[in-house]
């Protein structure tokens, strides 16, 4: 059966085809989140999987970068220190190539969500 759920990391709705019970872990189609089910009535509901921030963050962009083909480059550690640097700061992994701490620029952004990647080559 496939579900709509919504994730409050890219804050847009995914399909899952796993089945869905309360406290399974899934991950986000869209930005690779991981998440955990909370609700399945009126709607399916979410959080994050409580993570330590670094782990949070790599297991993120490197499920994401798998789901999309992506490979990391020389920049991978400064960037990952960025968003460590960024969460600590402003409370959440926000692009630390970007000035506004606002929910699109949450890595992976909206820009690299909607394949800035394929069409730049690489991310912002
Ligand atoms: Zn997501």
């Amino acid at each position: 059966m496939k579900s709509k759920i919504y994730c409050p990391v890219c804050q847009m709705y995914f399909i899952s085809k796993d089945s869905v019970e309360i406290g399974k872990e899934i991950i986000c189609t869209i930005c690779g989140a991981r998440l955990e089910i909370t609700e399945l009535e009126p709607q399916f509901s979410t959080r994050r999987v409580p993570q330590d921030p670094e782990d949070e963050i790599y297991d993120r962009v490197e499920t994401f970068a798998q789901m999309r083909g992506y490979v990391f480059d020389d920049n991978k550690e400064d960037i990952m220190s960025g968003l460590l640097e960024k969460n600590r700061k402003f409370g959440d992994f926000y692009c630390p190539c970007r000035f506004d701490n606002v929910p699109e620029n949450v890595c992976p952004c909206l820009e690299t969500r909607r394949n800035a990647v394929r069409k730049e080559g690489s991310c912002f």
